[in-house]
């Protein structure tokens, strides 16, 4: 079965792998195609664009735009975005500049709670990329201030922890209307991080996202279950959305999941690559 893997991160933000090595490394594990979809920046594209065709390889551009939600997070990908497009661009423009704001926030907060983390230290390690809390967290890692990089997001990091700052994004349907404004394909990014508290509230979220103009699930995903990812394939059946998967693969930023299999059971088939391709 030829499998792909359509949810990946890079350097350009909190991934440890450069565009061009993760091209590799998806040759390396046989995938059939990726899409590279780094948080709220699409930096990393034309690098991994130029190593993909060097290589004769499928590369779906992507990007994963986080969106407020009262609960849990949730994220949208987009693919096949056209990078060109003004109003996309200037948006992501927005998005970043909240971003930048945001560490100094946290890096103050982290200050009066006696832990040092300096911006060159984030910069160090960030690689020129896009600087976000798990950069923050592996400093902490690093400098033995926490056990691990979850353990900086629990007593830290997470929405409410001590040294928490929001960072003001785009609205859910403000974000699938500036990647159908791109020609792009908004889906769904990992709904278990949705944290619907049944079947019939993750049915009713993503009915409303459809109302939207949301196109796809991301059924298959290093956290779903079968039990999950079954209900996802139900859902997007009976609202006619595109199936989509992807492992969130972050190489040495989240070690235990593997490029295109997760935690090892997962595999994305092919066939998600088509029904993109068929929507376009
Ligand atoms: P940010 O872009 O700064 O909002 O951080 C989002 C990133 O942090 C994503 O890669 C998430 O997967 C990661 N993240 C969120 N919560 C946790 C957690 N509890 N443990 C580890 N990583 C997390
Ligand atoms: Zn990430
Ligand atoms: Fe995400
Ligand atoms: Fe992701």
């Amino acid at each position: 079965m030829k499998i792909c893997d359509l949810h990946t991160h890079t350097t350009a933000s909190d991934g440890s792998d450069s565009p061009a090595e993760l091209i590799r490394l998806a040759i390396d594990a046989g995938l059939s195609a990726i899409a590279v979809t780094d948080h709220d920046t699409i930096q990393g594209l034309k690098e991994a664009k130029d190593e993909a065709e060097k290589r004769g390889f499928e590369l779906i551009p992507g990007v994963e735009l986080s969106v407020n939600f009262k609960k849990g997070n949730m994220h949208i990908l987009g693919y096949f975005i056209d990078e060109n497009e003004e109003f996309f661009k200037s948006t992501l423009k927005r998005v970043q500049m909240a971003r930048a704001e945001r560490n100094p926030k946290i890096l103050r907060k982290l200050k009066d709670l006696g832990i040092s983390v300096t911006m060159d230290e984030l910069e160090e390690i960030s690689k020129g990329g896009q600087i976000g809390r798990p950069h923050i967290a592996r400093v902490m890692v690093e400098k033995g201030y926490v056990k691990s990089v979850s353990d900086a997001f629990d007593r830290y990091l997470k929405r409410g922890a001590k040294a928490y700052a929001p960072k003001s994004i785009l609205d859910p349907g403000e974000a699938i209307k500036v990647i159908k404004g791109a020609r792009g394909i908004p889906v769904l990014a990992h709904p278990f991080s949705l944290l619907a508290k049944d079947r019939d509230e993750l049915f009713s979220i993503v009915e409303s996202l459809k109302k939207e103009g949301l196109m796809g699930v991301e059924c298959y995903y290093t956290e779903h279950d079968e039990a999950f990812t079954g209900a996802c394939l139900e859902i997007a059946r009976a609202l006619d959305l595109i199936v989509t998967g992807g492992s969130d693969y972050h190489g040495k930023a989240k070690p235990y999941i593997k490029l295109g299999r997760g935690k090892g059971g997962l595999r994305v088939p092919y066939s998600c690559v088509e029904a993109l391709r068929s929507a376009l």
